[in-house]
Order: C-alpha cells, then structure tokens, then sequence
C-alpha cells in the first residue's frame, strides 16, 4: 500500500462535517449509511456554497452584465477552475460541465462517434461497465454499424491488462472503461490499458463515477483523452458532472447538442460555434450545482488521496475479514489489495432486496439489485448482489453493525424456513 503523507482528520471531526451522517432514520435506529457508490452525502461547505448562490446571487451566467451575474459567473468559472486542477487538465476549457457521467459519455459518443467513426470500427469496452459506459456505445454501433468487443475479467473479478490486449486489434478506434467497477470495487489497470490503446492508435475514455471519487486520477499524467465524473459521487450535488477532453480533441468536435449560450452568430440559416468549453454547453447550465461541486472538489482536496485509499483498504480488510466468518455469505470480486471500497455479496439464503430491507430496519442503508451493470451479473449467474459500498467518514464499526444486521437477517430467514417446514 502506498505510505500516507498525512493521515485522515480525526473520525469526530470528518462527522461534524456531515449533517446527513448522525441521524436518526426512525425513532431510536441510527443511520449507517453504506450506500456511497450510489450517492455520497454531502459536507456543510457544499450545502453553504449551493445555499449562498440561491440566497445571495441567483442570477444567470455569461448574460446580464450587472453585479449578481457577474458574481454568478465568477463562482461558476472558479469551479469549473478547481476541478480543473483537481484531476489534473492542462486547461480549463478543456472541462466541460455536463449533467453527471451519464451525460458526459452520451456527449462523446454523440459527437466524437458520430463524428469519426465508421463502419467496421471498433469499440472495446470491458465486462466490468456501468450502463451508462455500455448502453451509449450500443446506441452507436447500432446506428452506425459499429462492432463492440468486451475485455473479460477473472472469476474473481479482476481486469488483467492482457484481457484488453487480446479485444485490440487495428479497427479498435475507442477505449471505453471504467476507473473502478461500481459493483465490485475493481480498480482497473489504466496506466497499461492507455498505453496499449494509444499504440493501436485508438482514443480512451474513462468512466470515472467511482473512480475519481476514490482514487486521484490525473488525466494529464495518465495520458486520458476523455473522463467523466459526477459531482453527487465526490460530496457534490446531484444534477452535475463534468467531461474531460483533450482540447485537440474537443476542437474537432461539433456539438452534439445547440440552443443558446454555444454560438458566437446566429443567422435564419445556421450558427457559429462558440469557443471551449462554452461549445458544449448550450442553455443555463446547472449553475448552483457546479459551484457545489467545485466546493466538493475543494473539501476533498484538503485530504491525502494517499490517505483516503489507505482508509477505504483498511475498511475492506475490515469487512472481508467480517464477511468471511458468516456461512452463507459470498463476496464478489476480488481481495482489498485490488479495489477500493465496494463490498457486493450474494447470500445464500436471503434475497438481496428482502436483506436491504431487513437492515434498514437496524438502520443500515446499502443497495439491492444490479446496480445498473446487468451484464456484469449474468457474467456471475446472479439476478442481483447487495452491495455496501463506503466513503472516508465510514469506520470500522460500520462494517461491524452491517455484519450483525446480516446476521440477524439471515437467522430471521432460517427461523421462517425451520418453522414452515416444522
Ligand atoms: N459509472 C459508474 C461506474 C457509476 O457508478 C455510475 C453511478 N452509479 C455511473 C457511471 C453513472 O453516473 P450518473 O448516474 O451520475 O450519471
């Protein structure tokens, strides 16, 4: 594991930041949130940052020239600059604010697809993706006749660079993967993967959902040509996110989308294209929620990255060790040592959906079901897994009133087998 510079503020500390964290759910049951791949909660800076721009400055940016909208326009461009910074881009115009991932992915491949691809060409992508990194590229191949190729992972959900390697081949035109699985925790080998794109001369693009919000990803030094990232994952607001790309890419680009604010002059017959980033940018944007998740990026950029990984492992470590001492209780995917903090099981004898539901009874809040990645459980035969996922204000004893709340609910289960067979 990687040394920590500086070790995580104290637990008290961190949760005196989080009004969403010490709560009670119902009268006496105290929440537990483990739900963190799905949504993060968010900090007092991020909720003062969205309240301060609705109470104090509400106005639109880039149009009225009068102090509110300047205002609005200078907390707006300071946020686009910190997540600039944040993941690592040469320039600022090169982040575009987007919607969410989702959002971000559909832009490439409505516009960079659409635009440089043809029939024949390939995208490879890996069994590991999110729908949000599959669905769009199936949208695609269909309409322009496109093939898809699907690096398979190891039984125990890993990625090995190789599995890449073998989907390549010289029609291979995009990379797209994920940064780490949503589902299983995985973190994927970006480094090798890029390099062996790039070789073949295909472009990448990486789903950074998770990823981002778990691990630094600098775009500049891995050499990314396209991330996407959601603010609502890194203590942001929902309803934001951002698109990575490199300029010379995003230059070449046409908009996959227009109305206001994108265009320089407008006549009865066409447009002129307005310059980075506001090119990808048509309408009011979502003003509020990029400058709360400008104030994520900065909440989380006062921590060790090195720090928050070394958490999460030893959150796993914690929970692995927990969970292989329930009989009836199997992990999916692979050892801490190769994922951040996602722990997605299938238990033998109870329904994901009715565990879900018996631990929010205890206060325990994780997810049930496919978790948006239905391939990925075909590739394990599973319908559904439940899924605890954890963020840094997460703690050990967490992970112990989970382990006791999947006791208690697979006992209740074998209790109501005993007695209907009784
Ligand atoms: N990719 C991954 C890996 C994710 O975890 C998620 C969210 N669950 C997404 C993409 C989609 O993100 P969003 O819903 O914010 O667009």
């Amino acid at each position: 594991m990687a040394t920590v510079d500086s070790p995580l503020p104290r637990h008290d500390d961190l949760k005196a930041d989080f009004p969403g964290l010490h709560q009670e759910i119902r009268p006496g049951v105290r929440l537990t949130y483990l739900d963190n791949a799905a949504t993060t909660l968010k900090p007092w800076s991020v909720i003062r940052a969205v309240q301060a721009y609705d109470s104090e400055y509400p106005a639109n940016v880039h149009r009225g020239i009068h102090a509110l909208s300047e205002r609005a326009t200078e907390a707006y461009e300071a946020a686009r600059e910190t997540v600039a910074r944040f993941v690592g881009a040469a320039e600022v115009e090169e982040i575009i604010w987007t919607r969410g991932t989702t959002d971000a992915i559909n832009l490439v491949a409505q516009s960079w697809g659409r635009t440089f691809l043809r029939e024949g060409d390939e995208i490879v992508l890996t069994d590991l993706e999110h729908h949000s990194n599959l669905i769009p590229w199936q949208m695609l191949a269909k309409e322009k006749g496109l093939i898809l190729r699907f690096a398979e992972i190891t039984d125990d959900g890993r990625l090995e660079d190789e599995a890449v390697e073998r989907q390549l081949s010289d029609r291979t035109r995009i990379v797209a993967i994920t940064a780490m699985s949503n589902v299983l925790g995985t973190v994927t080998p970006l480094d090798e993967v890029i390099a062996m794109a790039h070789d073949r001369g295909a472009i990448v693009v990486v789903d950074g959902a998770q990823g981002v919000a778990h691990h630094a990803i600098d775009v500049g030094k891995l050499g990314i040509d396209f991330l996407a990232f959601s603010g609502h994952k890194m203590c942001g607001p929902t309803g934001v996110g951002v698109l990575y790309g490199r300029r010379e890419l995003l230059e070449a680009m046409p908009p996959a989308w227009g109305g206001g604010s994108m265009v320089t002059r407008v006549t009865r017959e066409g447009a002129e294209w307005n310059d980075l980033p506001y090119k990808f940018e048509p309408g009011t944007p979502p003003i509020a929620q990029a400058i709360g998740m400008g104030a994520a990026v900065e909440y989380l950029s006062q921590f060790d990255a090195k720090a928050l990984i070394a958490h999460e492992r030893q959150l796993m470590d914690h929970a692995h060790r927990l969970m292989e001492d329930i009989p009836g209780v199997r992990i999916l995917g692979p050892s801490p040592d190769h994922k951040g903090g996602i722990l997605s099981m299938d238990i033998e004898s109870v329904h994901p959906h009715d565990l879900a539901q018996l631990l929010d009874r205890e206060g325990v809040a994780i997810r049930a079901g496919q978790h948006c990645a239905m391939p990925l459980h075909q590739r394990y035969g599973l319908m559904a897994s439940a899924r605890a996922s954890a963020y840094f204000y997460n703690t050990t004893e967490d992970f112990d009133r989970l382990a006791e709340a999947i006791r208690h609910a697979i006992e209740l289960f074998r209790d109501r087998r005993s007695r209907r067979s009784g």
